[in-house]
């Protein structure tokens, strides 16, 4: 079969003064990250959003978890060669749970408190997304300012819309909690009992629920590579979604209920 690849989104995010400027990591080596085809649809969508400019960042190719820090120039954007903290928002996209530990260890890199009652608006706003988050983002509610729920497309492009016409924080989370999928864990407080959560309360104002967002055209996606690298593990690759989750919901297998 031959298949037809477009080029047309092989991006490199350009700066204008106003714009929101976002740090995509992918909380794992450099080599992994580029063979993700979720963190590449990602940075793809971010940067077709008008107004905002994505970079983005992964861990050096011989980087272990027991790392202590990273030099400065490790800590450099891929495209744009800023440090972390220059950006207005990190966004963690993890599709494995093991990298919620290399978050944690990234924001230690990035010289940002892991507590969110710790920053102020001066920090970055730390978001996280992506298929772990969306089977259970309760592991990093703690650390993360805003979790997406659900697949990024039609998400993505209301949230960061509004970020831009709300430069005040509290008065953009109080509009933000209308986007379905965004939850905002600083509103609500974990049900304790007997040292398990058995559930979330919600603080007034908040929703009761986060509604998970779908895809309903799934045909629309069209989801293929937008970038080559000749580091990653899948280089000479073009890779092309063919259908999102599976049809046969093994019980086992989360790829049949996400
Ligand atoms: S194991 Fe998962 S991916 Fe494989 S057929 Fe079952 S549900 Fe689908």
């Amino acid at each position: 079969m031959q298949v037809s690849y477009s080029a047309e989104s092989v991006l490199e995010p350009t700066l204008s003064r106003n714009d929101l400027r976002v740090l995509l990591v992918y909380p794992n080596t450099h080599d992994v990250a580029m063979a993700n085809l979720g963190f590449q649809q990602v940075y793809s969508l971010l940067n077709k959003i008008e107004g905002v400019a994505c970079d983005r960042f992964a861990m050096p190719l011989e980087w272990k978890p027991e790392t202590q820090s990273l030099e400065r120039e490790e800590l450099r954007s891929m495209d744009m060669q800023m440090h972390p903290l220059e950006f207005d928002v990190i966004a963690f996209s993890i599709s494995f749970e093991p990298d919620y530990l290399n978050t944690v260890l990234a924001l230690k890199y990035f010289g940002i408190p892991l507590d969110r009652e710790e920053r102020d608006a001066s920090f970055p706003m730390i978001a996280a997304g992506g298929s772990a988050v969306f089977i259970n983002p309760e592991p990093l509610a703690e650390c993360m300012d805003v979790l997406f729920v659900g697949e990024g497309e039609g998400m993505a492009e209301r949230f960061f819309g509004l970020l831009r016409e709300n430069e005040d924080r509290d008065q953009f989370f109080e509009r933000a909690f209308s986007i379905p999928g965004i939850y905002l864990p600083q509103h609500y407080r974990p049900q304790i009992e007997k040292n398990l959560q058995v559930g979330i309360s919600p603080l007034e104002g908040a929703p009761a629920r986060v509604v998970r967002h779908w895809v309903v055209e799934e045909e629309s996606l069209c989801t293929h590579s937008v970038l080559h690298d000749e580091d990653s593990t899948f280089k000479d690759m073009a890779l092309m979604e063919v259908t999102r989750g599976c049809i046969w919901a093994c019980r086992f297998c989360t790829a049949g209920f996400i």
